[in-house]
Parts: structure tokens; C-alpha cells; sequence
């Protein structure tokens, strides 16, 4: 990804925050995007050249235990005995729960995710983005959620876009919308629409993420005979620039999550970066205000001066 870019949605509008770095281009670390469909077909080819054997489609129902120790699972009447049991089994890993290691998800632990692979032909995609060859562009959406907690993405891959939304399942509840909704909201924002025009959606997945990070990882994620990893272990931070599944990141960003559950990110903000923009830029014949009182009065439109320095510091403390 040579672009990394932050777009702040308004109603009618948008502001990007558009970081180019062509370093990148070169042999330096960056971010880069996976699409999961061919690379786990690929890696389940790479872990039964090594002897492993795929069994997909069925499901484990239960753990055997013998002694205090986990010894297999069992699925439906068939039995498998093994020395470790890896519990990798999502967001909502029953197998942890049923090995007592963590208790049922609740809402505010997870984020409910929507993502579209959207088609289009590399050349398109390079035009739009204003790309060449192997560089790809990364945009965390703000204000993408109608208001509900929460924030989206888009990247680009070699022939498709991924777009989606991330978002807090018991406010989304609240404010009445299905996912698919917003998501549809989303595809037809004005400064969404001609980025994903003409292509057509392979791909439509709905996934629970876990949301609150360092917070959410079980005290203990092993008992004799079992382990707990992923998603099971909660080993995720969204941070919507690049989710990490490194635990010692996640210590850094172990408070990242109160940062974005703060709904003047969602709404407020966005709109209020619009505004301003609008101020500065239109063009109407009359005779401009002075810039600083413009701004002041958008300023003080939307939030005040007490919660802007509070979520300041709230954002600070929190990256
Ligand atoms: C919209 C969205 C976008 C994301 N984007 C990114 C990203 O850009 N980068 C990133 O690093 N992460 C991203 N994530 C997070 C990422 O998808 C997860 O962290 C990752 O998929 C976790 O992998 P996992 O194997 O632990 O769990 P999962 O991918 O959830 O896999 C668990 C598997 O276990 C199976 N299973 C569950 N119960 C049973 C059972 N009883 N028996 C048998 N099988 C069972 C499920 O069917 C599933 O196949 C995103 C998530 C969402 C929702």
C-alpha cells in the first residue's frame, strides 16, 4: 500500500486525509492486502503437504476429557483423540467456553463486520485511485455507519476493492438499520459511488470481530491438553488502520476501543471536518467572513469547547 489514507464522510461530502509515500513502493515494510479465499485455499495446501489432514465441514460438539486433561473432541458419533486440541474456532469459541477458559461474548465485546469484494479491472482501479503496477491504496472511512458506532474501510487488491463496515452490534440495534443497509447506505455515498462503479461484488461476507482488544484476551488461554488461539483467544485490535493480531501491540492499543466507541467520532466530527471544508472552499460572491470566526462558529455548532479537549485527551491516551 503506497497510500494510506483516513476519509471523513458527511452527508453529502467528504474529507481525505491522503498520506503517499512512494518509499513504499520500495523494499521497505508496509501494509500490504490478502484475499483470504485464495491464500487459505494455498495454505491448506502448504499444511497437508506437511502431513496435515483436512477435515472441513464438520462439527466438533464436544471435548474429551480424561484425568483433568483435554484428550480429543468429538463430532456427532466420530471420536478424534489428540495430543493437543487447538481451539480456533472464532469470535464465539464454544470450545473455550466449554473448557471454562471464557464466558459467552456479549455485545459491547464485539464488533459485527460486513465486507464486499468488488470486481473491476486492474487498469479501472488504477485510474481511480491514481495507482501504477503492484501499488495499492488503504482508506479507513469515518462516519460511514449512519451514526452508529462504529467505522469502515476500503483497499484496494490487484483486479477488486474490499469495502465494509465494522460496527457495534448493540447500537446498530438501537438505530434500527440492518447491516446490509448501511452497507448499501455506504455503496451509494457520492464519494463512495464512483470508486466501485460497473464492479461487480464477488464476495459478501457478515463476521463478528472481537472489538475491545488486550481487554477481551481469556486470563489463561491453555488448559492441559488444549490451547486457544484467533479470534477464540480475542487476539484482535481493530484499529481500522490495519487490524493486528500481535499481542504485544495489542498492549499498546489496549485502550484504542474507547477511542472509537465515542459517538461524536461517528457523527459529529465527520460532519463538522465537512462543514469547515465547505466554508473554506465555497465560493458564493459575498464578501468572506474572517477564516477564524467562520471556523469558531462551525466549531461551536457542533461540539464545545469542554468536549473537544475532553476527547482530545481521550484520543491521546487511547493510540
Ligand atoms: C469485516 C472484517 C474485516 C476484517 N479485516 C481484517 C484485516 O484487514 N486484517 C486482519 O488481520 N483481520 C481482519 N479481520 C479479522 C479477521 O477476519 C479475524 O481476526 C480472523 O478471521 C480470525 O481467524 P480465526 O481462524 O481465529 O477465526 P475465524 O476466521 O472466525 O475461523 C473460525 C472457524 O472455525 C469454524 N468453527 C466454529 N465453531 C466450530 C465448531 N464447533 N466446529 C468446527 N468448526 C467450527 C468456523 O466455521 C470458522 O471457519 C476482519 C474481520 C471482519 C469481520
Amino acid at each position: 500500500m503506497i497510500k494510506e489514507q483516513i476519509m471523513m464522510l458527511g452527508a453529502n461530502g467528504a474529507m481525505t486525509i491522503d498520506y503517499v509515500d512512494y518509499d513504499f513502493g520500495e523494499d521497505v515494510p508496509q501494509s500490504y492486502s490478502v484475499l483470504r479465499a485464495p491464500f487459505d485455499e494455498w495454505f491448506a495446501g502448504q499444511a497437508e503437504a506437511q502431513g496435515a489432514m483436512l477435515a472441513p465441514g464438520i462439527l466438533v460438539d464436544e471435548l474429551i476429557e480424561a484425568d483433568g486433561k483435554i484428550v480429543g473432541i468429538k463430532a456427532g458419533d466420530d471420536e478424534i483423540y489428540a495430543t493437543v486440541v487447538i481451539a480456533a474456532d472464532g469470535v464465539n469459541s464454544f470450545i473455550a467456553q466449554k473448557a471454562g477458559l471464557r464466558n459467552d461474548i456479549d455485545a459491547h465485546s464485539v464488533g459485527v463486520g460486513a465486507k464486499e469484494v468488488i470486481e473491476l479491472p486492474e487498469q479501472v482501479i488504477e485510474d481511480r485511485f491514481n495507482l501504477n503496477g503492484n501499488e495499492g491504496a488503504a482508506r479507513v472511512l469515518v462516519g460511514c455507519g449512519g451514526g452508529v458506532l462504529g467505522g469502515g474501510f476500503l483497499y484496494t487488491n490487484k483486479s477488486s476493492i474490499s469495502l465494509g463496515v465494522v460496527l457495534n452490534p448493540d447500537d446498530l440495534a438501537c438505530h434500527g438499520k440492518s447491516i446490509h443497509e448501511i452497507m448499501q447506505d455506504l455503496k451509494m455515498h457520492p464519494a463512495i459511488y464512483p470508486l466501485v462503479k460497473d464492479g461487480i461484488t464477488v464476495e459478501y461476507g457478515a463476521h463478528l470481530v472481537p472489538e475491545v482488544g488486550y481487554h477481551a484476551v481469556p486470563k489463561t488461554l491453555y488448559r492441559d491438553g488444549l490451547i486457544v488461539v484467533g479470534d477464540a483467544a480475542g487476539m484482535v485490535v481493530n484499529t481500522g488502520i490495519s487490524d493486528l493480531d500481535l499481542t504485544p501491540t495489542m498492549k499498546l492499543y489496549a485502550n484504542f476501543h474507547e477511542l472509537m466507541s465515542n459517538r461524536r467520532m461517528v457523527s459529529v466530527y465527520p460532519n463538522m471536518a465537512n462543514e469547515m471544508m465547505k466554508v473554506l472552499f465555497a465560493v458564493d460572491g459575498k464578501l468572506p467572513e474572517r477564516m477564524d470566526k467562520a471556523m469558531l462558529k462551525v466549531l461551536k455548532k457542533h461540539v464545545t469547547f469542554g468536549q473537544m479537549l475532553a476527547d482530545g485527551w481521550r484520543g491521546f491516551k487511547a493510540i
